[in-house]
């Protein structure tokens, strides 16, 4: 029997209506780094994602699912692309303007894109490139910067404001399948070729509902929400779509990333929430323990990305700031996990959870897979790689325009789930806590040590700023820890044996105490700012780091 419920299509169209009405009067904020920052409320930003719209279509001839890619910071003009693009049935491609060229062009040909939105701080990066970009036809151009270099350039180029100014603001949106692709997002691509992911609609909008939960963000028009995790990373966590659903007003820091200006951001404007990566709240802590600033608007902050390691939870509890771990791939759309404790218990009790990446919402199901292929109970104490699956989890990567999706074996089960590579335990009320990336693992004599547990051990210590653990090869062990440190300022020389006593007095077993180590001034980042463990890797196998043996 069929149920008599009606079969709407869940559409970015019905985020953007809603948000555009309903939360007409929520504000985007956006950093200018001059005396005020740009403010536009969702009815104003809805009216221009639907100029844009009526632009692409009359103007740059964008008449059904091509690619109409972004290389923007988080700010107005790209939420409007976010609303706009999927709305009338183009797909969006947010671009990473932190990539290696290369793979920027790469990512732009394979995708075939045929509009690049830029901001014009990004033109430097996008001039260049344009030559080994034939699938693009216009450049539109957002926001100030220098366009002396597009005067000889293939691609039309349009303004931005030029392009959309006085167009329509109603718009006869075409019907659209929920499962039709709305946005692409290519991952990081640490080895191989960049991989695309595609989400449809439908994935977009049910997300979102999660994202909304009290259980995940949980966030109401009462709030703002300090995005600084990229728009071209992961949908910047779905909070923007969350947003124009439940009317959460944003706060977007443009280009501004740098702990002073985020500083000064949020005691000037009083977000309740934020979301990023761990290594913006490093960088936003040294900067307040040594020019002090009032954070306590951020109640509520959304941390994931990477592990995050537990005494930054802890040196911001005592900001009056509570950290929140997550954990999401570009795969997984991203939410995966959230860490909320169970309800009724004490700050003491709660803290393992808090730390552990968290609980699946109920439409992602997880399991853990031992190296045969076995099941594995959640016992919080047998450790395999995590698999997922779900209705906003990739079941393929993009094969290009003209290209079959890939379903590559080590990414993909015989049964449809994805293979995340991340290896971690499951308690038995299903709290996941990841151990490591199954290629960080450092496997030592057939026993396997965690490179994060040592990381965050070490990040504890009062002179530590930042710690990344590798595995190095050892003719005795197969593979053996190096240790590289970056001091906090101020700290003076380093004492390695005294961390390694450090370690072992925070329980770290002795068998996996690093023996190697070496002072660095900064541990390596990849384009979404989290650890770049391969560049430590190879800087150690090419003798560039000086290592000190215990
Ligand atoms: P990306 O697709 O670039 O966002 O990278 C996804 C990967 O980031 C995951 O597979 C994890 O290895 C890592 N990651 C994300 N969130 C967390 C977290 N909370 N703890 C540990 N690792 C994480």
């Amino acid at each position: 029997m069929l149920s008599t419920m009606q079969d709407v299509p869940l559409t970015v169209t019905r985020i953007l209506h809603h948000g555009m009405s309903i939360h007409g009067k929520s504000q985007v904020t956006t950093w200018t780094g001059e005396s005020e920052p740009h403010r536009a409320s969702f009815a104003e930003i809805g009216a221009r994602a639907t100029r844009l719209a009526h632009a692409l279509r009359d103007e740059l001839g964008v008449d059904g699912d091509q690619r109409i890619a972004t290389l923007m910071w988080n700010h107005a003009a790209h939420l409007e692309a976010y609303l706009g693009v999927p709305s009338m049935g183009a797909v969006l491609h947010t671009l990473n303007p932190r990539l290696p060229v290369e793979q920027l062009a790469w990512i732009v040909n394979h995708a075939d894109d045929k509009v690049v939105l830029v901001d014009g701080t990004l033109l430097p990066l996008l001039v260049p490139l344009l030559p080994h970009l034939p699938c693009v036809e216009h450049v539109v151009v957002v926001g100030p910067g220098d366009r002396s270099g597009l005067a000889d350039v293939t691609p039309r180029v349009h303004d931005y404001e030029e392009l959309i100014a006085g167009r329509p603001t109603t718009f006869d949106w075409p019907e659209l399948d929920e499962r039709q692709a709305a946005v692409m997002c290519y991952t990081s691509g640490t080895t191989g070729e960049p991989k695309g992911v595609v989400y449809s609609h439908r994935s977009i909008y049910l997300h979102s509902m999660q994202v909304s939960l009290p259980e995940s963000m949980g966030l109401t028009d009462a709030d703002t929400t300090l995005i600084v995790v990229p728009q071209f990373h992961v949908n910047a966590w779905g909070l923007p779509h969350s947003a124009f659903m439940t009317g959460v007003n944003m706060l977007m820091p443009d280009r501004f990333l740098q702990p002073a200006p985020l500083a000064e951001m949020i005691e000037r404007e009083r977000p309740t929430h934020a979301a990023a990566v761990p290594t913006i709240w490093q960088g936003l802590l040294a900067e307040v323990t040594a020019n002090p600033r009032d954070l306590t608007s951020m109640a509520n902050v959304t941390i994931g990305g990477a592990a995050c390691p537990p005494s930054l939870m802890e040196a911001y509890d005592k900001l009056g700031v509570r950290l929140c771990h997550a954990w999401g791939m570009t795969e997984t759309s991203p939410l995966g996990t959230v860490s909320h404790p169970p309800a009724g218990l004490s700050a003491e009790e709660a803290w393992p959870y808090r730390v552990a990446q968290g609980r699946f919402p109920a439409s992602v199901e997880g399991r853990l897979v031992g190296p045969g292929g076995e099941a594995l109970p959640w016992d919080g104490a047998s450790a395999g790689e995590l698999e997922v699956r779900g209705p906003w989890i990739t079941a393929s990567y993009f094969g290009g325009a003209d290209g079959e999706n890939l379903r590559p074996e080590d990414k993909f089960s015989e049964d449809g789930w994805l293979k995340t590579g991340d290896v971690g335990v499951i308690s038995p009320d299903g709290f996941l806590t990841l151990t490591d990336r199954a290629k960080d693992v450092i496997k030592s004599g057939g026993e396997w040590i965690s490179s994060v547990e040592l990381e965050n051990a070490l990040m504890a210590h009062p002179d530590v700023a930042e710690a990344a653990v590798v595995a190095v090869p050892d003719e005795r062990w197969g593979e053996r820890p190096l240790a590289t440190v970056v001091l906090k300022e101020g700290a003076t020389g380093t004492d390695y044996a005294a961390l390694q006593a450090f370690l072992a007095e925070s329980g770290v077993a002795k068998w996996q105490l690093p023996e190697r180590w070496s002072l660095i001034a900064a541990v390596p980042k990849t384009s979404v700012g989290k650890f770049d463990k391969k560049v430590i890797r190879k800087q150690y196998a090419e003798g560039e780091l000086e290592v000190t043996h215990l």
